[in-house]
């Protein structure tokens, strides 16, 4: 355990080639946090940037009166272990996660605190505004969105909304968890027991390129599904034992009312073979289920690797 977290916020913020954006979301940052009342750190994730943001964060931080951390990732990991890096270096009671490229504007991070002050342990942002195209992004989230929500049982807007603020226990909670961590919001959001959602406006970049694309969103998507595989292969027992269960009914019922009791004169060759097919990959999907159950309980003995190295602290 660590000790009594003295500073009100922590605010992380992961680097992948951000050099121009970075001097605008510095100065955008210290302005809406003069605003408040709050005290704050700033915590650059630098993951493994190939342009000069490492430099340009750290002129910023010798120069500047805000408390300044920069994390080094020894190499590119990606923006969701950067911000487990964030996380376990953070010292604020309550951590924000926010982009560096000024899409979501840093003046909603006062919303999401307001809303902490309420005593929600998680608040994620929903984007609103025309950011992204609707056919790659837009659509595909919806998609996501509702997977990850049905299979965690928590329902969010927006599980890939980058603007979050949570209690700092939850990231601590979050570190027992390894490989899981790898898409962090479904497993806060799993460990929250108090969620709440505010909208936020969503900009295009302004400057630089988006590191995503759809593939990206694929990946997040894998890297969810075998983490939380556990549920989906239950799930996919219970729907092989369902359908097998049910076939087997019907083909009873059948039986019994076509020979004992004659109430079915001729016989229903096409129902019957429904049943059977359907009695045969019910039975198939239980014993897939079984088998990914095992195959998910072995990858989890195994030990993973590190999610990302910590080059250097400045
Ligand atoms: N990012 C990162 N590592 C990566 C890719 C992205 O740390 O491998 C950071 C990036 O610098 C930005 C955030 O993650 O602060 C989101 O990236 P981006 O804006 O490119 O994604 P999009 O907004 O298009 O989803
Ligand atoms: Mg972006």
């Amino acid at each position: 355990m660590k000790t009594e977290n003295s500073i009100d916020l922590s605010i992380i913020i992961p680097v992948y080639n951000e050099e121009e954006s970075i001097p605008a979301l510095y100065n955008r940052l210290k302005e809406v946090m003069s605003e408040t009342a709050y005290s704050f750190e700033l915590i650059f994730v630098d993951d493994g940037s190939k342009d000069n943001s490492l430099q340009v964060l750290r002129e910023i931080k010798e120069t500047s009166a805000i408390n300044i951390r920069i994390v080094q990732l020894n190499r590119n990991f990606g923006q969701h272990p950067a911000l487990n890096a964030g996380f376990s270096v953070a010292e604020g009671k309550v951590l924000i996660t926010i982009d560096a490229d000024l899409q979501i504007d840093p003046r909603h991070i006062s919303d999401m605190m307001d809303k902490m002050k309420q005593g929600y342990d998680f608040v994620s942002g929903i984007r609103r505004g025309k950011g992204d195209s609707f056919l790659l992004r837009r659509f595909p989230s919806l998609v996501l969105n509702s997977m990850i929500g049905s299979i965690i049982g928590k329902k969010l807007q927006d599980y890939g909304c980058p603007l979050n603020a949570m209690r700092s226990e939850i990231a601590e909670t979050m570190r027992e968890y390894g490989e899981m961590q790898r898409f962090f919001k479904p497993l806060a959001i799993k460990l929250a027991d108090r969620i709440a959602e505010t909208e936020v406006k969503y900009d295009r970049r302004l400057t630089g390129q988006s590191k995503y694309g759809f593939l990206n969103l694929v990946d997040l998507f894998f890297d969810f599904v075998t983490n939380f595989s556990k549920h989906l292969f239950q799930r996919v027992a219970m729907i092989g034992f369902g359908l097998s269960g049910i076939s087997f009914l019907v083909e009873i019922l059948y039986l019994v009312l076509r020979f004992p009791f004659g109430i079915i004169q001729n016989p229903l060759d096409r129902l019957q073979a429904i049943a059977l097919i359907g009695f045969v990959f019910g039975v198939q999907l239980l014993i897939l289920g079984i088998l990914g159950d095992f195959v998910i309980k072995i990858y989890r003995k195994i030990d993973p690797k590190p999610l990302y190295i910590i080059k250097k602290i400045w």
